[in-house]
């Protein structure tokens, strides 16, 4: 893994980080775009810990405004020295919380839903669940304000139905696919949204790729 010394803007200290790497994918992304499995490889790649402060985020040199006062929260102390949970939800998770009180409700929610990915690796599925729970609370307020996939109409209600649908969520699925229908001008995302219907209709609450949309 390639290395890059990065300066945190929160304590100056200097410290080595990996370069996030967009490597060609093979393969579709799943409907909730977690992307195909070589893309997945760089996910410990997306949040950088800085080792001084502890503070997590996608780029230390250029944290969201106000991480500072966040990182020194009980909360946050407790969640970044988590030896118990899995390295990367702990990542998520302090990245979450950060975005969450810089108000950067969408970083939050895609965060969570990182987070959720790992459980689903560690097959671990109460944990899952309660990151899509936080996942979905935080993207439906980005979403209200115009911050999930802003040039995309549809996108946004079509990846909350995926979400809610995971979690066994079949009214809020089927709920946030008509409302996509509704808003969308793109007929894939108004094929994706009536293939969320079909599989909350079904119950269906397994992972499911976009190049299955009929
Ligand atoms: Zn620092």
């Amino acid at each position: 893994m390639a290395l890059s010394e990065v300066t945190c803007a929160n304590c100056s200290s200097k410290s080595n980080q990996p370069v996030k790497e967009t490597p060609e994918v093979n393969g579709s992304p799943d409907l909730d775009l977690r992307p195909a499995p070589d893309r997945r490889q760089t996910m410990s790649q997306w949040v950088q810990e800085c080792p001084t402060c502890k503070l997590m985020c996608p780029d230390l040199a250029n944290p969201p405004a106000g991480a500072g006062e966040a990182l020194k929260h009980p909360d946050y102390v407790t969640m970044a020295a988590d030896k118990k949970a899995l390295p990367l939800v702990r990542k998520f998770r302090a990245w979450a919380y950060v975005a969450e009180k810089a108000g950067q409700y969408d970083d939050a929610g895609f965060a969570h839903l990182h987070a959720a990915w790992v459980a689903d690796d560690a097959k671990d599925k109460s944990l899952a669940d309660m990151q899509r729970h936080m996942a979905v609370m935080h993207l439906a307020q980005a979403r209200d304000r115009g911050r999930v996939y802003p040039r995309q109409k549809g996108a946004a209600e079509a990846l909350l139905a995926d979400v809610h649908r995971r979690m066994g969520r079949w009214d809020e699925a089927i709920h946030e696919a008509e409302r996509g229908k509704s808003v969308t001008d793109q007929p894939f995302i108004d094929a994706l949204c009536d293939y969320e219907i079909a599989l909350a209709t079904k119950h269906d609450a397994a992972v499911h790729t976009t190049n299955e949309v009929p």
